[in-house]
């Protein structure tokens, strides 16, 4: 994952653009600032209105990130509008997630590989005080090589 000049536009021009594509989110920090917690409606955004705005805001200029909520609770969504979008020629700079979902890293190279296959370039992963309150910290072994 990651298209070269992505950080240094970031840097560079820092308009971020977040698509929510729920309220519902795997855990509740203290410090959200749109209040999701679990007990939050089952609702997400529909495919087509996702792509609407990452293709909007990509023409804007903006690095558009894919967030909630937790969008990995809704996998299938965030799939479906990463490939659509990269098939329009926009495709998404980035997902944003708690990790919460991440229980092994077969899980984890999976839905990262496919993700990147569609078109996803980065992703954003939340990690503070407020977060690691819910979200235990883990130190994989990384194969060299
Ligand atoms: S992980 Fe993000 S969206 Fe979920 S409760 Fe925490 S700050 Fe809010």
């Amino acid at each position: 994952m990651g298209e070269p000049g992505t950080l240094k536009k970031l840097l560079e021009e820092p308009y971020l653009a977040g698509v929510m594509l729920s309220y519902k989110c795997t855990i509740a920090c203290r410090h959200c600032l749109f209040a999701c917690k679990p007990g939050n409606p089952n609702a997400v955004m529909s495919v087509a209105d996702a792509v609407t705005f990452i293709e909007a805001f990509s023409r804007l200029g903006r690095i558009v990130h894919l967030s909630g909520g937790e969008p990995f609770m809704f996998y299938d969504v965030l799939l479906s509008a990463t490939k659509e979008s990269s098939k329009r020629g926009f495709p998404p700079h980035m997902v944003q997630t708690n990790c919460s979902w991440c229980k092994s890293d077969e899980i984890v190279e999976e839905r990262f590989r496919a993700l990147s296959d569609l078109g996803m370039l980065g992703m954003y992963f939340s990690a503070d005080r407020y977060h690691q309150e819910f979200v235990p910290l883990r130190v994989s072994a990384v194969p060299s090589g």
